[in-house]
């Protein structure tokens, strides 16, 4: 029996990557709180949802090297060899996919992902002996996939969510669709 395969479509082809525990905040390390009501994070979710948006979800780096049973640390635990291996290979798997959407004319609003944590933030992590100390550089994997990124001459557009800041995520996420 032939299948038949509808070209012509309701899809947007729109789409935004996902840091994996936007989405799921029980896959938030041991002693990192939920960032807003539990699951995923509505506010972002919703506004998704409501513009027709697609997730791309960027699976959690740190599960593959220490699991779930974790607890939080600063970027300085992670800024290793091993952790860096893992980083760059779910990086690159990262960027194969977004090379396939860009080849099949998706729009990408960017990558959703999450500041203050030592793997996924894109503005500021934190580091030092109490693990509370801010710096200014993204975390471990997203300066992986930034690596990427400058090697196959690609851009895009990062979002860092912090919940105190969430009004101007917010925006920055709807200037974003805005451009799709
Ligand atoms: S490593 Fe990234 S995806 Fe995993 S819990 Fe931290 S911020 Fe979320």
């Amino acid at each position: 029996m032939e299948l038949e395969v509808n070209m012509s479509n309701s899809k947007t082809k729109k789409i935004f990557f996902i840091s994996e525990c936007l989405l799921n905040q029980n896959i938030r390390a041991y002693g990192v709180g939920n960032m807003k009501g539990s699951g995923s994070v509505a506010d972002i979710v919703d506004l998704l949802k409501i513009n027709d948006i697609g997730f791309s979800v960027v699976p959690c780096p740190e599960i593959p090297y220490e699991g779930l049973k974790r607890f939080a640390c600063g970027k300085s635990h992670y800024n290793n060899e091993k952790y860096r291996a893992i980083c760059s290979d779910l990086a690159g798997q990262f960027i194969e996919r977004y090379k396939l959407y860009i080849d099949d004319n998706y729009k990408i609003g960017g990558f959703i992902c999450v500041n203050g944590s030592p793997s996924c933030a894109c503005d500021y992590c934190y580091d030092g002996e109490d693990g509370h100390t801010k710096c200014m550089e993204p975390g471990v994997f997203v300066e992986e996939i930034q690596k990427k990124l400058k090697k196959e001459n690609l851009s895009l557009n990062f979002i860092g969510v912090r919940i105190k800041e969430l009004d101007s995520v917010l925006e920055k996420i709807k200037n974003s669709i805005s451009k799709l």
